[in-house]
């Protein structure tokens, strides 16, 4: 019998081919699936007449009459091609489908069917290539919400349907409630069982409302217990005291004196680290849009850390973030007398015995007082005698569970910094950091100069090229941004799923990647034959990815065309133009972060958003970009566009999946309402029953575990 603890492979049509592609984005139970929200839902309700303002780049549905005989042919390249007319009331188009020539038998003359995709202009036609399909059967009507999951290679969206609706059907009227009776009605959320069969499949917008908000509510809830659960499960343990926290000589050998905003920062990151040892260590998370000097404040505290004989670790994202924060730390902790060492995966295995030595050493010819790297640092043994402090550069990757494995290695506790730039919401930063003190950094470093921000479209392409010539050759560097195909995922470096590129790009035959690749091979041999350009993306290994940026960051390639890959935080002063190609594929928040790449210097800096599209909420997200350049009101204005909850496909927005917070679906469905009932709750809850001990909170306790359980899962 089918239970939430079987493997999937006891589901229909789940063989050990098809678990080991699930098992490649976390699935191996039962569980697991219920728990793989779709990451986004595709409106098929929202039907749309053929006309120009459908050929918006985006998905949309279409409800036709089939008006001509397909016909399928084959392609010399050995593809067959089917192909027929559909009309609605206003105007025909002109249906394209590749290899399934079975479609020339399937389509009847003269009946409707729904067709979602992108519609597009032809020289003298609409086109309409590839689309998904659906027979309008008024007995048994379609959904009109179709959930969207996130692929991998070897799964299909057939596959994964059917065996969650298997699911569904078999456990979900029997999946016990683990939210207690109390809350849920306090607070009118649905029961578990409604939400897990809304989420997936939808009866309306309305069902999937409550299912998310039920679903939202759980994780911000689960999460703000989890820290107290958790360290019930721990003995209590003081932080390390760093009585000296003097930083007098530290400050002295910077260039700048230090912004209000740093300054606070630094005096609250003391203060954690000087407390006296009864008190939990720092756990503290500093905020702060791009640019606005967090290295600075970490620097400080890895200082006082040494000062007073801890050693420090501090981790990055990516490789580059690494050496990048080691180029800058390493001269100034010189200078004050400690040694700085780098500890990334492509080294060789003498260097790395050596800095592993300098970890535990106390003999000062070999001794390392802080280790930059990467993930690494933390997941392949290594041993560090004394860390007092563990910074972690960009939050993302770095989560709750983390912390907790981290913490755990030494007999003291260390304390821990947490940076981010992605200007989050304080409502979501409540969810993300509920268990986190948080300094702000609201203000930029004195000189600061705006980047002027234009949005043009193809007419443009000349003037713009000269632009960038003139900026390489007035000793400026450029770089020029293309969409990728599911850009979330490569940032995240997760698997592209072939087939989701079927759907929400069903009219381009060659994905939008190699579009980017051919395009920087176009400008290299073109154009700019004569300026060194290099091509980034996400597919590249990451040892040629460094190189490429390095060189980038050399100033030896003056033009960088990359997917969105390029690195999170990584500083070119000398880069004063940002070209951002089909901007309207982009989110604001995004928009934002590619624009803190440049005017990171004193070259008078410009960010030029191209895009030809005719989209109502493009245009209007150019337009914001070109009004203001504040993170924290950009990051407002992103979620008032999006409204709460708005994550349907198309208009370029994906649901981000943020793994290593725990939090799923809180991440995109950001609703202040539920935030602060969950907080409230768990309030309530944290005052009579902290660790979730008694007998009536079992289940709940089992859960907020769970759910630990599987974030820490994910790091592994
Ligand atoms: P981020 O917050 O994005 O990590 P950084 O710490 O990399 O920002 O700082 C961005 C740039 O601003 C760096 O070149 C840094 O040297 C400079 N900077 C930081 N603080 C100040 C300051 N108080 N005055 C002037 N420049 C500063
Ligand atoms: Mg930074």
């Amino acid at each position: 019998m089918l239970t939430l603890q079987s493997p999937v492979t006891e589901i229909n049509g789940i063989g050990k081919t098809r678990a080991e592609a699930l098992a490649r984005v976390g699935i191996h139970t039962v569980s697991d699936l219920l728990w793989y929200f779709p990451r986004a839902y595709q409106d098929r309700g929202d039907v749309r007449q053929i006309s120009m303002e459908a050929c918006d780049g985006f998905d949309h549905a279409f409800i036709l009459t089939v008006a001509t005989q397909p016909k399928s042919a084959r392609l010399k390249n050995r593809m067959t091609l089917t192909k027929f007319r559909a009309t609605d009331e206003t105007s025909s188009a002109e249906l394209v489908f590749f290899n399934q020539p079975y479609l020339s038998t399937y389509f009847k003359v003269g009946e409707e069917y729904r067709f979602y995709g992108k519609l597009q202009r032809a020289k003298t036609h609409y086109v309409l290539s590839s689309p998904a399909y659906e027979r309008l059967d008024p007995n048994a009507p379609p959904h009109d919400l179709v959930p969207v999951y996130r692929m991998t290679e070897g799964m299909t969206r057939k596959t994964l349907e059917n065996a969650v609706h298997e699911v569904i059907e078999a456990l979900v009227p029997l999946a016990p409630d683990t939210l207690p009776e109390s809350i849920r009605k306090r607070r009118g959320l649905c029961t578990l069982a409604y939400a897990l069969r809304n989420i997936h499949e939808p009866e309306d917008h309305t069902a999937l409302r409550r299912a998310a908000c039920r679903l939202v509510f759980d994780e911000v809830f689960y999460r703000l217990l989890a820290v107290s659960v958790c360290s019930g499960q721990r003995p209590r343990c003081g932080g390390i005291r760093f009585a000296d926290a003097e930083l007098g000589e530290f400050l002295a050998c910077q260039p700048f004196a230090l912004t209000g905003a740093q300054e606070r920062t630094v005096n609250e990151i003391c203060r954690d680290m000087g407390r006296d040892g009864d008190v939990p260590p720092m756990n503290r998370i500093v905020v702060g849009d791009v640019g606005s000097g967090k290295t600075v404040c970490a620097q400080a505290a890895m200082y006082v850390a040494a000062k007073n004989g801890y050693r420090s670790l501090l981790m990055a994202p990516t490789e580059i973030l690494a050496r990048q924060h080691f180029a800058d730390t390493e001269p100034l902790m010189r200078r004050l007398g400690y040694r700085v060492a780098l500890l990334c995966g492509s080294m060789k295995a003498r260097e790395r015995a050596e800095v592993l030595r300098g970890l535990v050493s106390d003999d000062s010819s070999e001794k390392i007082d802080m280790v930059i790297g990467t993930h690494a640092l933390i997941s392949d043994g290594v041993r560090c005698e004394r860390l007092g402090l563990i910074v972690a550069d960009e939050q993302h990757r770095f989560g709750v569970s983390q912390r907790a494995a981290l913490s755990e290695r030494g007999s003291e506790v260390p304390h821990t910094l947490v940076m981010s730039a992605t200007p989050i919401p304080r409502t979501l930063s409540l969810a993300m950091y509920g268990d986190l003190d948080v300094s702000r950094i609201d203000e930029m470093p004195p000189g600061r100069q705006r980047v002027d921000t234009f949005a043009v479209d193809e007419g443009y392409r000349a003037r713009l090229n000269a632009f960038i010539r003139k900026n390489v050759e007035e000793g400026g560097q450029v770089y020029i941004v293309c969409p990728s195909i599911e850009e979330a995922e490569v940032q995240d470096e997760e698997h592209e799923g072939r087939e989701l590129e079927g759907i929400l790009f069903p009219d381009e035959s060659k994905p939008p990647l190699k579009a980017a690749v051919k395009y920087a091979e176009e400008l290299k041999n073109g154009v700019f034959s004569d300026i060194p350009l290099a091509f980034l993306h996400g597919k590249m290994k990451p040892a040629e990815k460094d190189a490429v940026m390095l060189a980038f960051v050399r100033g030896e390639i003056k033009i960088l065309v990359s997917t969105t890959v390029i690195e999170v935080g990584v500083n070119v002063p000398n880069a004063s133009l940002m070209i951002v190609e089909n901007a309207e594929r982009f989110g604001l928040s995004q928009l934002h972060q590619l624009r803190g790449r440049v005017g990171r210097g004193s070259r008078k800096s410009y960010c030029v958003l191209v895009s030809d599209s005719d989209g109502e909420n493009a245009k209007k997200r150019l337009n914001i970009m070109k009004k203001t350049c504040d993170g924290y009101e950009i990051a407002e204005m992103d979620l008032a566009m999006r409204g709460p909850g708005d994550f349907f496909a198309g208009e370029g927005q994906k649901l981000r999946q943020h793994g290593d917070t725990g939090l799923r679906l809180a991440a995109s469905w950001q609703d202040v309402e539920i935030f602060e009932a969950a907080d409230e709750e768990a309030r309530l809850l944290k005052d009579v029953d902290p660790r979730l001990e008694s007998v009536e909170n079992a289940r709940l306790r089992e859960a907020v575990l769970k759910s630990v359980d599987t974030s820490i899962a994910k790091l592994n």
